[in-house]
């Protein structure tokens, strides 16, 4: 079968690398269930910064962001990897900009994820997710953010929310824990 996943806060814990990088940055020291309670993708709330100010927090810390010890998920590299020895592929569907795209698939060669040279895509907007995730016949798609999972909804894929504070509302199938997902294959059999 062909599973596909989203990078950030689906395969990777980045917010939360973020968040910790926010704190040194700014010499504070948020705790991190202000972090787990927030209701937004966004987490510039915890620190009382307005949405214009924490986008350019962001975009200034960017770099460090994307490329430095953020953590993958708890089983999740051996999860894909699991799954190419079984014979599935795995592809990445990332909204990260293009300018980002080769590096973040260093990135994920080099912290052990299973990637494929044309299996990886990136540079999209959200809502456009859906046109690749139906151009390549996925079987499964993961992701975190509400403005891409209600464009899967409904639709002849297997979709799931990979849980997090923001996305509760939504009325989808989720994923907590990567070691979750050989159940999930058992059951949609
Ligand atoms: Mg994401």
């Amino acid at each position: 079968m062909k599973f596909g996943f989203d990078i950030d806060d689906t395969l990777i814990n980045l917010r939360e690398h973020a968040f910790h990088l926010y704190n040194k940055k700014l010499n504070k020291n948020v705790e991190l269930d202000v972090f787990h309670s927030l209701k937004t993708l966004e987490i510039h709330e915890a620190f009382g910064l307005t949405s214009k100010e924490g986008g350019s927090m962001w975009n200034g810390l960017l770099e460090e962001i994307y490329y430095t010890s953020c953590l993958p998920f708890p089983y999740v590299v051996e999860t894909l990897q699991e799954l190419e020895r079984q014979g599935h592929e795995v592809y990445y569907v990332t909204a990260r900009p293009k300018e980002h795209g080769e590096r973040t698939k260093q990135w994920l060669i080099e912290n052990g994820f299973p990637v494929h040279e044309n299996r990886f895509y990136y540079g999209m907007k959200d809502e456009e997710k859906i046109h690749i995730i139906q151009e390549l016949r996925l079987d499964y798609f993961f992701d975190d953010k509400p403005a891409v999972l209600e464009t899967l909804i409904d639709k002849p894929i297997k979709a799931y929310a990979k849980s997090n504070s923001y996305n509760q509302h939504l009325n989808i199938p989720r994923i907590t824990c990567w070691s979750e997902l050989w159940d999930i294959i058992k059951k949609d059999k």
